[in-house]
């Protein structure tokens, strides 16, 4: 009942939600510049009469909408940036729409609208009669910067019950396993600039101190737990080599499966620091740009989303000659397949795209990945899933994965809205099924013991040296008719 209202509802706006999520395709926006993206999907639910809060937690393209009233509460979040040098156009080959330009590489135009046609589904359950409060979480910056960590920080979600968000991928599955923590810096050197032949003793370099530093890096490696993992890159290693380099930049990245390891490494790589300007005679500044904690499963809402995606069984993506040349394009996806069940490997070996639900293949793993999606889960429980956006094996970040998400990949995002909606459904309609998911959340620690891994006063345009945007969707001028008002003339 729950999820035929559902299905009917997001099939009803079928061609309204593909519309939006390839019009943002089309408008790519990197981290913390999201506008056009974030006043979409604003006007959208506005339209819908969802009250929305713009601008939440200090960042212009965060935003809030919220329907309904009372408990219980459940939520869903909507990703929508681009990444950089991604562009690409609707094509089997490597076809760049503007060459080094911006492109939806890992889906999140998808991602956004997705989260919203699951959104508006549970509100039109809401206007049937079912009680509580639909409340959609509009999340920047998860590619750089950690957008969300502010918004769990500023207590976004500290009135929500439970909520259900997803991914896109390429197989349809509930996600029930966690990730690593993660901590990102920037390490800055200043030295003194001299003539690299004729005065070198004038000189100090900023250079060596990074080389000196990463070296120290690398040592550490070693003597670090197993799933630590390290990396770095040097984005200003001076300009020319006959001049001692005064200023050298390198970023680096700590990733553990618990934020105590992130924070006890980052000690050591602190001091690390400080030693390798010591030995170069340089300055060091150091810069938290962003941290994450790891996702805290929940196995009670993977289970519900699974059962969902049961019920509603498998899709099909609408242009199969597409999809075919795309997956032909990715070669050899055996590594890939790995990530399967052995029992569905030959299954999905054979197909442009694998749309049949299967259980979640990482259950009790912790990913070799971070997502801001980390602090979310520490604070309400949080159900994840993985939806077959992409022909099989396509990585994320990859072109295939930005031609995909312009063309064959609605089909999975309305599969993904239909899930989340149902489940969300579900949530808002059994009681006995939120207690249980609230209940593993509070067993496998509670809400208290979270700390932002930000300090208080980081602002991240600041620190990823940003400029804020003007951003005011909802001032009445330029809003697009977005197609997404009550299904019924009330
Ligand atoms: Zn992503």
């Amino acid at each position: 009942m729950v999820l035929d209202t559902v299905v009917e509802s997001i099939e009803s706006r079928r061609s309204h939600l593909t519309d939006l999520a390839l019009d943002i395709w089309e408008h790519p926006q990197t981290a913390f510049e999201e506008t056009h993206a974030a006043g979409r999907l604003v006007t959208a639910l506005d339209e819908r009469g969802f009250e929305v809060d713009v601008g939440v937690a200090g960042i212009e393209t965060a935003f809030v909408a919220r329907y309904g009233d009372g408990d219980p509460v459940v939520g869903t979040m909507g990703e929508f940036d681009a990444l950089p040098g991604l562009s690409q156009r609707v094509s089997a080959t490597r076809e760049p729409v503007e060459p080094g330009g911006n492109g939806h590489g890992c889906g999140h135009n998808l991602f956004g609208v997705g989260s919203l046609g699951a959104a508006v589904a549970v509100a039109d359950l809401i206007d049937e009669g079912v009680d509580g409060t639909v409340v959609y979480v509009g999340t920047p910056a998860e590619e750089n910067g950690a957008g969300k960590t502010y918004l769990t920080r500023a207590g976004v979600f500290d009135d929500v019950d439970a909520v259900v968000s997803w991914h896109p991928g390429w197989f349809n599955a509930p996600t029930k396993g966690s990730c690593l923590a993660v901590d990102a810096f920037e390490v800055t050197m200043r030295g003194t600039s001299s003539h690299a032949a004729a005065a070198p003793e004038a000189g100090r370099s900023a250079l060596d101190g990074i080389q000196l530093l990463n070296t120290g890096v690398e040592y550490m490696r070693e003597h670090v737990p197993d799933p630590v993992r390290l990396h770095y890159v040097v984005t200003n290693g001076g300009d020319a080599p006959n001049v001692v380099p005064p200023d050298a930049t390198a970023e680096y990245l700590i990733r553990a499966p618990s934020r105590d390891l992130v924070e006890s490494v980052t000690d050591r790589f602190r001091r690390a620091v400080d030693g390798a300007g010591l030995m170069a005679d340089v300055g060091v500044e150091i810069t938290q740009t962003s941290g994450a904690y790891g996702v805290r499963p929940n196995e009670t809402l993977g289970d519900a989303v699974y059962e969902t995606m049961t019920e509603i069984g498998s899709f099909s993506v609408a242009d199969e000659a597409l999809a075919a040349e795309l997956r032909d394009s990715l070669g050899d996806v055996s590594d890939a397949l790995e990530d399967l069940p052995p029992e569905v490997r030959d299954r999905a070996a054979d197909r442009p795209y694998f749309t049949d639900p299967i259980e979640a293949p990482d259950a009790g793993e912790v990913g070799a990945y971070s997502t801001d999606s980390g602090d979310v889960s520490q604070v309400v429980p949080l159900g994840r899933l993985r939806t077959a956006t992409w022909p099989v094996g396509t990585p994320p970040h990859s072109w295939q994965a930005a031609a995909a998400s312009g063309s064959t990949g609605v089909d999975g995002m309305l599969y993904a809205a239909k899930t989340i909606g149902g489940t969300l459904g579900r949530l808002l309609t059994d009681p006995e099924l939120l207690a249980d998911a609230v209940d593993e959340f509070e067993r496998r620690g509670g809400a208290e013991a979270y700390a932002p891994p930000m300090p208080d006063d980081a602002d991240p345009y600041e620190l990823l040296g940003i400029e804020r945007p003007t951003f005011d969707p909802l001032d009445g001028s330029g809003a697009d008719a977005s197609g997404m008002e009550a299904a019924d003339d009330d």
